[in-house]
């Protein structure tokens, strides 16, 4: 890292880490359910869930969207339980296409018919109440104008709300590492996963933020993207206390997309996707804030 990167870095953490006057405020979103990525021994896809459910209540987090792929209770009917348990904690659900497909490999038509083929299971487990929020998979809008517009007109007609994000630090990346580390026993790679973990949601929270403001020219009231992972629910009780101390207030989905910023486009098509915030930027050609990722040895770590 250049010291002028460092220099940066050091800006962002005292900008995340300052509570502000008027609290920040943000929605916190789950996809995959009911499933996502691998299981460390001796865990359950049910014992994931009770663990998120618990924290977000402890937390009192109101009213938290998951996303669901129905096609996995294809493989694994007992996954079920995971959906139930996110209703039984007074949860909504909502649409991430039945089979988590990718709009960049996929026609516009296809992607509407894996759109509708997920409904039947979110009818059925919501009953009257509202399951018509949709969150694409990878962030994936359509990397030509042609498929965005196509699918964004389906889903309007369809009376779906875009379940945008703006603050994405790619949780899921520590999900197989912590499944890997777990199985060696390896306490050592497990508390670097740990800290690793905090200390680029903490950076990224600060991006957000920062995007925010580029874009918009003030702080919006956010989206955060998780994923129901093992070390999604090992992880998510520091988390929340970190968004807590920096000054986050927890709001649901449609509190959030409540402001006005929800409702800018940024008609982009992207091969890459993207937060709203990052379609943003590309859209107005702003130069994205320097950071990164430890790609590398999250991938190496526990072979
Ligand atoms: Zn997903």
């Amino acid at each position: 890292m250049k010291l002028s990167c460092l220099f940066c870095f050091a800006c962002l953490c005292m900008i995340a880490m300052a509570p502000s006057a008027s609290p920040q405020q943000v929605a916190i979103t789950v996809d995959d359910l009911p499933s996502h990525g691998p299981l460390p021994p001796g865990m359950t896809r049910a014992d994931v869930a009770k663990s998120i459910l618990g924290t977000l209540r402890q937390a009192h987090v109101p009213k938290v969207y998951g996303f669901v792929n129905a096609n996995k209770l294809e493989q694994h009917s007992e996954e079920i339980e995971v959906l139930k348990l996110w209703r039984q904690a007074g949860f909504p659900l909502g649409n991430h296409t039945y089979a988590h497909l990718s709009l960049n490999d996929s026609s516009a038509d296809q992607f509407d018919q894996n759109v509708a083929d997920d409904e039947s299971a979110l009818k059925s487990l919501m009953g009257h109440q509202n399951w018509r929020w949709f969150r694409y998979p990878y962030l994936w809008e359509g990397d030509t104008l042609e498929k965005r517009h196509a699918v964004r007109q389906y889903l309007k007609d369809h009376k779906y709300h875009i379940a945008q994000v703006t603050l994405d630090f790619e949780d899921y990346l520590w999900n197989a590492p912590y499944a890997r580390c777990a199985e060696k026993n390896d306490a050592t790679s497990i508390e670097w996963l740990k800290s690793s973990y905090m200390s680029t949601a903490a950076e990224y929270m600060g991006v957000g933020q920062q995007m925010a403001k580029l874009v918009y020219g003030r702080d919006i009231r956010h989206v955060l993207l998780l994923h129901i992972g093992a070390f999604d629910a090992v992880m998510l009780p520091e988390l929340l206390d970190l968004m807590k101390k920096q000054g986050f207030k927890f709001v649901t989905l449609e509190q959030a997309e409540k402001d006005p910023a929800y409702k800018t486009d940024p008609d982009v098509a992207l091969k890459d996707g993207g937060t709203l915030l990052e379609q943003m930027m590309e859209a107005k050609h702003i130069k994205f804030p320097q950071n990164e990722k430890p790609y590398d040895k999250l991938n190496a770590i526990c072979r």
